[in-house]
Formats: C-alpha cells, structure tokens, sequence
C-alpha cells in the first residue's frame, strides 16, 4: 500500500508469536508427542507447507474430524494462517449431518483421525467438493482407509519445508466455521474472521488473568480442554493458551479416568467444561484417590446445578462460570468475585461462582423485556439477551434469512432469558424455548433442575414443559437416580416443599408428573437435549 497507509490487520499468525515469546521451551503434550512452541511454530509451518501442496490456497476450507490433540491445535492456527477456513466437523452428529455440514461448508481438503474412516468411507462419494483426505493415525498403523488419501499427517509433515513465509492480508477474512447443534432441521453454520478471533482471545486472556487473587489461566497454569476442539473453538481457549505461552496438554479421546490421570501427571492446573462432562470425571474411580484442589475448572454451555457446585467446592476446586453460544465464539459473559467477595465463605461463594457473570471486556449486554424496553436490575425482572461485541457471526452460512432473525436492530439476539443485579451480574434463568409457562405464570426449568439436584438420590435430571389443558403448561421432572440410590416422586415433591417453605420457589411449580428414568438424552456435546425429551414425551399428554 502507500507510503502512510499503514495498516496492521489483527491476524491469527500474531497469537503464535508471543506464546513463544514468553515461553519458547514452553510443552505441546498430546499421547505420545511432546514438543516446544519452537517446535510448535515449525510443524504449523510443515502443516502450512502440506495444504498448500494439496493446493489449499486462501478460501478455500478444510476440515478436521480429530480427537483433542497436537495436530488439532496446528490445525487451528497453520489454515487461517494460509488464509484457508478450519472447518471444525462435530463429529458427534449423525452420519446425515456430518455429511450435510461437510457438503454444506464445501470442504475441499479433509484431514481425518482413523477413528472416524468408518464414517468418511460412507460419505466419500457425497462429497463432490472434497479434492484429497489426510489421514491422522498417532503413527499406529490401527486402520486403513478403503478410499485414496494423500498420506499420513505425521508422515507429510516430516517431509515437508520447515518454514513459511505467512502473508498478511484483510483482518476480517473468515478463518474458522463451525455447525450449531441444538435446534430443529439442518445444522446451522456459524462463521468468525480474524479479527474476530484475535479480539476474542484478548478480551478471554484478559478476563481469566483478572479474577480474585488466582487468575484462571497465565503463563505458570498448565492447561487441559475437556470441551472438544469442535466446540466453538474449544471456547477459544487454546488460542488464550498459546498466546500466553502455556504448557498445553490435548487429552485425545475423553475418558474420564484418563483425563483425571493426564491431570494429576502433567501437572494441568486449568481446564474447562459442560456440566455433564465435569460430572463425569468427580465420579471417576481416579477422581476419588486424586487431590483435586489444583484445578481451577471453569464451566458453560449449561446451567451448572447446585450439586455439581457444591461438589466441585467440597473438593477443593476453584469453580468459575462462563456464558455463551456457538453464534458467539464463544464467551460473553464470567461469573466474577471481587476480593472481597473472595473472602467470603465457601457457602456464599457457591451462591457468587454459579452465577452467570459479568460480561467481558468489550461485550455491550443489554437484557429487553417483552416490549422492548429495558429491564430492571433488580434480580427478579427477567427479559432477553441481546448483545453487541466484535466477535459475533455475522449470520448464518448461506441462509441470510436466518441471520436476519438472529440480528435485529443491530444486536444479535440469544433467545436466553436472564435477570441481572444490581451489581450488575446476569443470571440466565431459562432459554425463552424451555420456559415453562403455566396459568400465565412462568416458571425456570434450569432453577427446577437445579433445586431437584440437591437432593442426594439424584444424579441426573431435566424438567420440560408437558401440554396441559387447564394451564397451558405443567412442568414434568425426568430423574436418573444415583447409582445404588432409589428414589420415588413423592420423595422429590416433599425435598421441593422446603424450598417452597423458604420463598424459592412457588407451591404450583412443584411438577405433578415426575418420572424416574435410566437415562436422559443429551446433545453432540453432553447437554441435556430438551428437544428430543419432548419428542419422547409428544403424544402422551
Ligand atoms: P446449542 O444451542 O446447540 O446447545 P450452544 O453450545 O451454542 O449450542 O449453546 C448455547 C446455549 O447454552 C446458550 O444460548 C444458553 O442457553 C446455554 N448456556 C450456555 N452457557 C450457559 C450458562 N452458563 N448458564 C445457562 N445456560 C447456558
């Protein structure tokens, strides 16, 4: 450009380059790999080197369907960098859907883990956009592919050049795209650019350096995803981890017992999860015999309950709460403490911790009322979520429709339902599709769950709204008892009565119908799946 046009676009390749600023002996751990950011740098130069080989130029998307690992994280930065787009396929769809985004998002290249050739070799010949496959197999010859694949990635990256000369280019290229799980019909794609990303990973580091005395994540944490790297950029956390030049261990496929032992052998100090996943490793047979009391976990995507908290706590664990969707990159919001509130008792901490939190550093968060105006911070009046920040999705892949019902006037709408104090802390009481509206009252199905997950017989539970002729509405409480436990309704309508006593809730949000269950079904990423309980209940009412 000319001279005293000077631009400097906010880009991927420039999170690289601290981390291994600050630490370049700094550890990559992923089974059986273990290098520095040095090292780092130079296998997502190879990878670089690899894509444009197969002729992935700027563009163009590739996809990843992998376990947490290394080569996930090169993934992330060696294809923006490239000025390609990282397509993160869940692989937890179905074998439908999977096919659906991969078509959708028009991959041209896909690198894939050999534990997911049974679902590739069904959709090979559905992918007309798709020019070549790289096979991710740790070095093990554990499977091979029936269709023809370029190489293996480890093997690729060996011979290829060490080095890359990254071009700069427009900040706001798209870098990364990703499908929505949770609603009806087809999976929807979301999308985010540099910039976006470079201002998401700021704003994060900056929040979890800032938190009462013990910053969530800085250069001395050692860091464990337990959301998959397909999540919504993993929360966006190993961009965070690697700007800060932390030790990073990817722990492959999530087995709780595992994931506890990577923990207590690696020294990991920092990770992150939905509830159901942080549920799962406190009951594993490690978690029992492991001090827990380094761990700083943070968790999101669901409303954690009571019982989760106070367990986290019991065990020594220093618990924080995030808040955000697939359409947000994803973080907005932290639940928070003061240095005051820091001393305060476990007790009235648990209360402060599950709290929603405060948004982040450059997030507008404004919370409307039915018609539109404001609501009062006051804890009690509730209204949507509606926010602004740098790195929101602009819309929905190739469906504008869509996004024009998600941005109206200028916000993106969540379809959360929250309250705010006057501290200026949210609470999300309920998404606005899952509250329960009865006898022109309405009543929060994530409070239920939370208040019936107290009760010690109870590992598992979801409340939905079931169809009733007189109210609208009447909730039914799903409950998966604990193991060697039982439990009957009437047992879980007396442990709800105390609550009514204490003001918590209202005598008739007490459900009529509460059924005990083996299981409850849950998403692609561990949530509960309120779609398909009401689909299992649809007809019976
Ligand atoms: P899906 O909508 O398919 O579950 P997302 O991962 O985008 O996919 O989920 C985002 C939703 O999860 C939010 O809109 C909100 O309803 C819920 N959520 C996320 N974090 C929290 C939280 N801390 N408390 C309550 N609900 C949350």
């Amino acid at each position: 450009s000319a001279p005293g046009a000077y631009q400097y676009p906010l880009l991927i390749k420039q999170l690289l380059l601290s981390g291994q600023r600050y630490a370049p002996g700094g550890e990559i751990v992923s089974g059986a790999h273990r290098y520095d950011y040095r090292q780092l740098s130079q296998r997502i130069a190879r990878l670089a080197n690899v894509l444009t080989e197969a002729g992935i130029g700027a563009g163009d998307t590739v996809a990843v369907l992998d376990w947490d690992s290394h080569r996930y994280l090169e993934a992330y930065f060696a294809v923006p960098m490239i000025g390609a787009v990282l397509h993160h396929v869940n692989v937890r769809l179905s074998i439908d859907q999977i096919g659906y985004t991969m078509q959708h998002a028009e991959d041209k290249l896909v690198l894939v883990h050999d534990d997911f050739l049974p679902i590739v070799e069904q959709l090979v010949d559905q992918l007309p956009t798709v020019q070549g496959y790289i096979q991710l197999n740790d070095g093990e010859a554990s499977g091979r592919a029936t269709f023809e694949t370029l190489g293996e990635y480890e093997v690729l990256l060996a011979a290829a050049e060490v080095s890359y000369d990254f071009p700069d280019f427009d900040e706001n290229s798209v870098a990364t795209t990703f499908y929505t799980t949770g609603t009806t019909g087809n999976p929807k794609g979301v999308y985010f650019s540099h910039r976006q990303l470079v201002l998401h990973t700021l704003a994060t580091a900056t929040t979890l350096a800032a938190f009462d005395g013990v910053p969530l994540l800085r250069s001395e944490d050692v860091y464990m995803p337990m959301t998959p790297m397909f999540h919504v950029h993993a929360w966006g956390i190993p961009y965070v981890a690697t700007l800060l030049g932390v030790k990073q261990v990817y722990p492959g496929r999530y087995e709780p017992n595992r994931l506890v032992r990577l923990y207590r052998e690696e020294g990991v100090t920092f990770s992150h999860g939905v509830p159901t996943v942080l549920q799962m490793i406190l009951n594993s047979e490690e978690a029992e015999s492991t001090d827990l009391s380094r761990w700083k976990l943070m968790t999101g995507g669901a409303a954690p309950t009571e019982a989760l908290v106070r367990k986290m706590s019991e065990r020594g664990i220093r618990f924080y709460t995030g808040y955000g969707m697939s359409e947000t990159c994803p973080i907005l919001t932290i639940s928070h403490l003061s240095p005051a509130q820091a001393q305060l008792s476990m007790e009235e901490q648990i209360a402060l911790r599950m709290r929603t939190g405060v948004p982040l550093p450059l997030v507008e968060l404004r919370l409307m009322d039915d018609v539109g105006n404001p609501v009062a911070a006051d804890d009690l009046s509730v209204g949507e979520v509606q926010v602004r920040t740098p790195w929101l999705t602009q819309g929905y892949l190739r469906e504008p429709e869509k996004g024009a019902e998600l941005w109206q006037g200028g916000w993106l709408h969540t379809g959360d339902v929250a309250s705010i104090n006057a501290d200026g802390v949210i609470q999300i009481r309920d998404r606005m599709k899952d509250v329960i509206k009865t006898g022109g009252e309405w009543i929060s199905s994530l409070l239920l769950e939370s208040l019936i997950s107290k009760h010690p017989a109870v590992a598992n539970v979801a409340v939905v709204g079931v169809p009733d002729p007189r109210w609208d509405e009447r909730p039914l409480a799903m409950i998966v008892p604990a193991e060697g436990a039982e439990v009957d309704a009437d047992q879980i309508k007396a442990h709800l009565m105390q609550y009514v006593d204490s003001g918590q809730i209202n005598k008739w949000a007490i459900p009529e119908q509460i059924r005990v269950v083996d299981s409850i079904p849950v998403t692609s990423v561990g949530k509960l799946d309120k779609k398909r309980i009401r689909a299992q209940l649809a007809g019976q009412f």
